[in-house]
Protein backbone atom coordinates (compact mmCIF):
# COMPACT_ATOMS: atom_id res chain seq x y z
CA UNK A 1 0.00 0.00 0.00
CA UNK A 2 1.04 3.40 -0.32
CA UNK A 3 2.44 5.56 2.20
CA UNK A 4 0.90 8.53 3.49
CA UNK A 5 2.06 11.06 5.97
CA UNK A 6 2.43 9.99 9.04
CA UNK A 7 -0.13 11.88 11.86
CA UNK A 8 2.34 13.28 14.97
CA UNK A 9 0.63 11.48 17.64
CA UNK A 10 0.70 8.42 16.51
CA UNK A 11 4.40 8.45 14.93
CA UNK A 12 6.06 7.68 18.44
CA UNK A 13 8.12 4.37 17.79
CA UNK A 14 8.24 1.69 20.59
CA UNK A 15 11.69 0.71 21.65
CA UNK A 16 12.90 -1.82 19.13
CA UNK A 17 13.14 -5.00 21.47
CA UNK A 18 10.14 -4.29 23.91
CA UNK A 19 10.05 -7.85 24.96
CA UNK A 20 12.88 -7.71 27.49
CA UNK A 21 14.39 -3.61 27.18
CA UNK A 22 10.74 -3.23 29.81
CA UNK A 23 11.83 -5.97 32.00
CA UNK A 24 11.46 -4.72 35.68
CA UNK A 25 14.14 -6.93 36.39
CA UNK A 26 16.62 -4.19 34.88
CA UNK A 27 17.77 -1.04 36.13
CA UNK A 28 16.94 1.15 33.72
CA UNK A 29 13.51 0.36 34.05
CA UNK A 30 13.65 1.50 37.60
CA UNK A 31 14.90 4.82 36.29
CA UNK A 32 12.25 5.48 34.48
CA UNK A 33 9.95 7.63 35.17
CA UNK A 34 6.73 7.49 36.62
CA UNK A 35 4.02 8.07 33.89
CA UNK A 36 -0.04 8.39 34.76
CA UNK A 37 -1.77 5.18 35.12
CA UNK A 38 -3.46 3.58 32.09
CA UNK A 39 -4.80 0.74 30.79
CA UNK A 40 -3.37 -1.81 28.14
CA UNK A 41 -4.96 -5.01 26.32
CA UNK A 42 -3.01 -7.01 28.05
CA UNK A 43 -3.11 -6.03 31.67
CA UNK A 44 -6.90 -5.40 30.81
CA UNK A 45 -7.15 -8.96 30.27
CA UNK A 46 -5.14 -9.70 33.59
CA UNK A 47 -7.72 -7.94 35.57
CA UNK A 48 -10.31 -10.00 33.96
CA UNK A 49 -8.58 -13.24 34.38
CA UNK A 50 -7.05 -13.06 37.74
CA UNK A 51 -7.45 -9.11 39.47
CA UNK A 52 -4.53 -10.60 41.46
CA UNK A 53 -1.96 -11.02 38.66
CA UNK A 54 -3.15 -7.70 37.57
CA UNK A 55 -1.81 -5.90 40.85
CA UNK A 56 1.20 -8.35 40.98
CA UNK A 57 2.05 -7.20 37.51
CA UNK A 58 0.93 -3.92 37.08
CA UNK A 59 1.15 -2.38 40.87
CA UNK A 60 3.53 -4.49 42.36
CA UNK A 61 5.81 -4.57 39.28
CA UNK A 62 7.08 -8.06 40.31
CA UNK A 63 9.94 -9.45 37.83
CA UNK A 64 8.57 -12.19 35.84
CA UNK A 65 10.37 -15.50 34.27
CA UNK A 66 10.77 -15.23 30.58
CA UNK A 67 9.49 -18.62 28.60
CA UNK A 68 11.32 -19.65 25.23
CA UNK A 69 7.41 -19.27 23.61
CA UNK A 70 7.40 -15.43 24.74
CA UNK A 71 11.38 -14.91 23.43
CA UNK A 72 10.96 -16.34 20.67
CA UNK A 73 7.45 -14.12 20.13
CA UNK A 74 10.00 -10.97 20.84
CA UNK A 75 12.54 -11.69 18.60
CA UNK A 76 9.69 -12.44 15.41
CA UNK A 77 8.30 -9.37 15.98
CA UNK A 78 11.88 -7.58 16.16
CA UNK A 79 12.64 -9.02 13.06
CA UNK A 80 9.80 -8.64 11.06
CA UNK A 81 9.58 -4.81 11.91
CA UNK A 82 13.14 -4.55 10.59
CA UNK A 83 12.55 -6.27 7.68
CA UNK A 84 10.13 -3.38 6.79
CA UNK A 85 13.14 -1.06 7.53
CA UNK A 86 14.46 -2.41 4.03
CA UNK A 87 13.76 -1.45 0.65
CA UNK A 88 10.64 -2.98 -0.40
CA UNK A 89 12.55 -5.14 -3.12
CA UNK A 90 14.95 -6.78 -0.47
CA UNK A 91 12.01 -8.40 1.90
CA UNK A 92 12.67 -11.62 0.98
CA UNK A 93 12.59 -14.56 3.49
CA UNK A 94 16.52 -15.39 3.21
CA UNK A 95 16.76 -11.18 4.32
CA UNK A 96 14.36 -12.00 7.13
CA UNK A 97 16.52 -15.28 8.56
CA UNK A 98 19.20 -13.12 8.40
CA UNK A 99 18.07 -10.50 10.28
CA UNK A 100 17.53 -12.93 13.10
CA UNK A 101 21.20 -13.45 14.85
CA UNK A 102 21.16 -9.75 15.51
CA UNK A 103 17.93 -9.80 16.79
CA UNK A 104 19.16 -12.33 19.20
CA UNK A 105 22.62 -10.57 19.73
CA UNK A 106 20.79 -7.52 20.46
CA UNK A 107 18.35 -9.13 23.02
CA UNK A 108 21.16 -10.14 24.73
CA UNK A 109 23.42 -7.13 25.01
CA UNK A 110 20.26 -5.63 26.64
CA UNK A 111 19.55 -8.61 28.99
CA UNK A 112 22.79 -10.77 29.63
CA UNK A 113 21.18 -12.85 31.83
CA UNK A 114 18.70 -13.81 29.11
CA UNK A 115 20.79 -16.68 27.50
CA UNK A 116 21.11 -18.54 31.00
CA UNK A 117 17.59 -17.77 31.96
CA UNK A 118 16.22 -19.80 29.00
CA UNK A 119 18.96 -21.68 28.22
CA UNK A 120 21.94 -23.74 30.08
CA UNK A 121 24.07 -21.18 28.42
CA UNK A 122 25.82 -19.75 24.91
CA UNK A 123 27.05 -23.60 23.99
CA UNK A 124 23.31 -25.19 24.96
CA UNK A 125 22.75 -27.54 21.82
CA UNK A 126 18.48 -26.46 22.29
CA UNK A 127 19.86 -23.05 21.38
CA UNK A 128 20.20 -23.50 18.03
CA UNK A 129 16.89 -25.36 16.92
CA UNK A 130 15.52 -22.57 18.84
CA UNK A 131 16.63 -19.97 16.77
CA UNK A 132 16.52 -22.38 14.03
CA UNK A 133 11.93 -22.39 15.06
CA UNK A 134 12.62 -18.54 14.87
CA UNK A 135 13.31 -18.99 11.55
CA UNK A 136 10.60 -21.47 10.94
CA UNK A 137 7.77 -18.94 11.71
CA UNK A 138 9.33 -15.86 9.80
CA UNK A 139 9.00 -18.60 6.69
CA UNK A 140 5.81 -18.78 7.23
CA UNK A 141 5.37 -15.05 7.74
CA UNK A 142 5.86 -15.52 3.78
CA UNK A 143 3.27 -17.60 3.06
CA UNK A 144 0.65 -15.06 4.32
CA UNK A 145 2.17 -11.72 3.12
CA UNK A 146 4.39 -10.32 0.55
CA UNK A 147 5.83 -7.73 2.08
CA UNK A 148 7.62 -6.52 -0.88
CA UNK A 149 3.88 -5.23 -2.04
CA UNK A 150 2.97 -3.52 1.16
CA UNK A 151 4.43 0.28 2.32
CA UNK A 152 2.99 0.24 6.12
CA UNK A 153 2.58 3.65 7.89
CA UNK A 154 4.08 2.12 10.79
CA UNK A 155 5.39 -0.70 13.16
CA UNK A 156 5.70 -1.12 16.86
CA UNK A 157 3.06 2.15 16.74
CA UNK A 158 2.52 3.80 20.10
CA UNK A 159 -1.28 4.29 20.78
CA UNK A 160 -2.43 6.54 23.93
CA UNK A 161 -5.46 8.40 23.61
CA UNK A 162 -7.80 9.41 27.09
CA UNK A 163 -11.37 8.32 26.43
CA UNK A 164 -14.50 10.87 27.87
CA UNK A 165 -14.31 8.87 30.67
CA UNK A 166 -11.01 10.10 31.79
CA UNK A 167 -9.43 6.58 30.86
CA UNK A 168 -5.95 6.76 29.32
CA UNK A 169 -5.58 3.87 26.74
CA UNK A 170 -1.82 2.89 25.74
CA UNK A 171 -0.58 -0.12 23.87
CA UNK A 172 1.90 -0.97 20.46
CA UNK A 173 0.12 -1.90 17.17
CA UNK A 174 2.85 -4.09 15.23
CA UNK A 175 1.06 -2.55 11.90
CA UNK A 176 -0.68 0.02 10.53
CA UNK A 177 -1.45 0.01 7.13
CA UNK A 178 -3.15 2.82 5.85
CA UNK A 179 -5.07 2.73 2.60
CA UNK A 180 -5.30 4.94 -0.59
CA UNK A 181 -8.45 6.02 0.61
CA UNK A 182 -7.42 6.28 3.97
CA UNK A 183 -8.31 3.18 5.43
CA UNK A 184 -6.72 1.72 8.74
CA UNK A 185 -5.65 -1.51 8.36
CA UNK A 186 -4.38 -3.01 12.04
CA UNK A 187 -2.68 -5.99 12.02
CA UNK A 188 -0.66 -8.09 14.43
CA UNK A 189 1.27 -11.02 14.39
CA UNK A 190 0.92 -14.04 16.44
CA UNK A 191 3.70 -16.83 16.90
CA UNK A 192 1.11 -19.59 18.21
CA UNK A 193 -1.57 -21.06 16.56
CA UNK A 194 -4.92 -19.59 15.24
CA UNK A 195 -7.03 -19.82 18.46
CA UNK A 196 -9.65 -21.43 19.87
CA UNK A 197 -13.04 -19.45 20.76
CA UNK A 198 -11.85 -18.52 24.39
CA UNK A 199 -8.34 -17.51 23.30
CA UNK A 200 -9.86 -16.33 19.79
CA UNK A 201 -12.24 -13.84 21.64
CA UNK A 202 -9.42 -12.25 24.05
CA UNK A 203 -6.96 -11.46 20.94
CA UNK A 204 -10.15 -9.55 19.39
CA UNK A 205 -10.41 -7.99 22.77
CA UNK A 206 -6.80 -6.73 22.22
CA UNK A 207 -7.52 -5.70 18.54
CA UNK A 208 -10.89 -4.00 19.55
CA UNK A 209 -8.54 -2.23 22.10
CA UNK A 210 -6.70 -0.64 19.23
CA UNK A 211 -9.28 0.10 17.05
CA UNK A 212 -10.89 2.19 19.28
CA UNK A 213 -7.70 3.87 20.49
CA UNK A 214 -7.45 5.10 16.31
CA UNK A 215 -11.18 5.79 16.42
CA UNK A 216 -10.28 8.62 18.62
CA UNK A 217 -7.60 9.30 17.62
CA UNK A 218 -8.21 9.85 13.82
CA UNK A 219 -12.06 9.54 13.98
CA UNK A 220 -12.51 6.98 12.19
CA UNK A 221 -13.43 3.35 12.18
CA UNK A 222 -10.42 0.67 11.24
CA UNK A 223 -12.01 -0.65 7.74
CA UNK A 224 -10.22 -3.88 8.89
CA UNK A 225 -8.41 -5.69 12.21
CA UNK A 226 -5.80 -8.54 11.10
CA UNK A 227 -4.12 -11.66 12.67
CA UNK A 228 -1.57 -13.45 11.99
CA UNK A 229 -0.77 -16.55 13.32
CA UNK A 230 2.44 -17.92 12.27
CA UNK A 231 2.78 -21.22 13.61
CA UNK A 232 -0.28 -22.71 11.02
CA UNK A 233 -0.18 -20.11 8.77
CA UNK A 234 -3.77 -18.42 9.39
CA UNK A 235 -5.16 -15.45 9.20
CA UNK A 236 -8.35 -13.98 10.29
CA UNK A 237 -9.64 -10.76 9.74
CA UNK A 238 -12.69 -8.46 11.34
CA UNK A 239 -14.14 -5.23 10.05
CA UNK A 240 -15.01 -3.74 13.57
CA UNK A 241 -18.19 -1.15 13.12
CA UNK A 242 -18.58 1.81 15.49
CA UNK A 243 -21.46 0.74 17.48
CA UNK A 244 -19.34 -1.89 18.43
CA UNK A 245 -16.43 -0.11 19.51
CA UNK A 246 -18.71 2.69 21.01
CA UNK A 247 -20.09 -0.47 23.24
CA UNK A 248 -16.52 -1.56 24.14
CA UNK A 249 -15.53 1.40 25.17
CA UNK A 250 -18.21 0.96 28.12
CA UNK A 251 -16.98 -2.26 28.90
CA UNK A 252 -13.63 -0.48 29.55
CA UNK A 253 -14.74 2.37 31.36
CA UNK A 254 -16.30 -0.34 33.65
CA UNK A 255 -12.82 -2.47 33.71
CA UNK A 256 -11.51 0.62 34.33
CA UNK A 257 -13.42 1.71 37.23
CA UNK A 258 -13.80 -2.02 38.90
CA UNK A 259 -9.59 -1.72 38.52
CA UNK A 260 -9.99 1.59 40.62
CA UNK A 261 -12.56 0.36 43.50
CA UNK A 262 -9.66 -2.68 44.04
CA UNK A 263 -7.10 0.05 43.79
CA UNK A 264 -8.77 1.49 46.78
CA UNK A 265 -9.30 -1.13 48.65
CA UNK A 266 -6.35 -3.31 48.00
CA UNK A 267 -8.88 -5.87 47.50
CA UNK A 268 -7.76 -7.95 44.32
CA UNK A 269 -8.91 -11.29 44.61
CA UNK A 270 -7.15 -14.21 43.29
CA UNK A 271 -8.95 -16.36 40.72
CA UNK A 272 -7.54 -19.60 40.57
CA UNK A 273 -7.95 -21.44 36.94
CA UNK A 274 -5.74 -23.48 34.67
CA UNK A 275 -3.55 -20.56 33.66
CA UNK A 276 -2.03 -20.52 37.15
CA UNK A 277 0.37 -23.30 35.67
CA UNK A 278 1.74 -20.39 33.70
CA UNK A 279 1.77 -17.76 36.58
CA UNK A 280 5.14 -16.58 37.86
CA UNK A 281 3.79 -15.25 41.29
CA UNK A 282 1.98 -18.77 42.56
CA UNK A 283 4.39 -19.10 45.38
CA UNK A 284 2.25 -15.69 46.29
CA UNK A 285 -0.91 -16.27 45.64
CA UNK A 286 -3.32 -16.90 48.85
CA UNK A 287 -5.26 -19.47 46.33
CA UNK A 288 -1.87 -21.19 46.42
CA UNK A 289 -0.83 -21.03 50.10
CA UNK A 290 1.45 -18.44 49.87
CA UNK A 291 1.65 -14.81 51.57
CA UNK A 292 1.50 -11.58 48.89
CA UNK A 293 3.65 -8.84 49.80
CA UNK A 294 2.21 -5.91 51.66
CA UNK A 295 -0.42 -3.55 49.32
CA UNK A 296 1.82 -0.48 48.37
CA UNK A 297 -1.23 1.23 47.63
CA UNK A 298 -2.78 2.72 44.62
CA UNK A 299 -0.06 4.78 42.59
CA UNK A 300 -2.32 8.17 43.00
CA UNK A 301 -0.81 10.45 40.26
CA UNK A 302 2.66 8.26 39.93
CA UNK A 303 2.49 5.51 37.24
CA UNK A 304 1.25 2.33 36.86
CA UNK A 305 4.08 1.54 34.40
CA UNK A 306 1.87 -0.31 32.15
CA UNK A 307 4.09 -1.40 29.54
CA UNK A 308 6.50 -3.29 31.70
CA UNK A 309 4.06 -6.34 32.44
CA UNK A 310 3.09 -5.27 29.04
CA UNK A 311 6.68 -6.52 27.47
CA UNK A 312 6.08 -9.94 29.08
CA UNK A 313 2.81 -10.17 27.16
CA UNK A 314 3.13 -8.34 24.57
CA UNK A 315 3.85 -10.91 22.32
CA UNK A 316 2.11 -13.85 23.85
CA UNK A 317 1.86 -16.99 21.62
S1 LIG B 1 -1.55 -18.20 40.66
FE1 LIG B 1 -3.52 -18.07 39.60
S2 LIG B 1 -4.94 -17.16 41.07
FE2 LIG B 1 -2.85 -16.76 41.78
S3 LIG B 1 -2.27 -14.74 40.97
FE3 LIG B 1 -1.54 -16.25 39.51
S4 LIG B 1 -3.22 -16.47 38.03
FE4 LIG B 1 -4.07 -15.49 39.84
Amino acid sequence: MPRVAAVPELSVASPSLPGVSQDVSHPEVAATPRRRPALSPSRAGDFKQCPLLYRFRAIDRLPERHTRAQIRGTLVHAVLEQLYGLPAAERVPAAARALVAPAWAALCDEAPDLVTELFTGPGDPELAPWLESVGVLLETYFELEDPRRLEPEARELLVETELGSGLLLRGYVDRLDVGTGGQLRVVDYKTGASPRPVAEARALFQMKFYALALLHLRGVVPAQLRLLYLADSEALTYAPEEQELRAFERTLDAIWAAILTAGASGDFRPNPSRMCEWCSHKALCPAWDGTPPEYPGWPADAAVTDETADALAVHPD
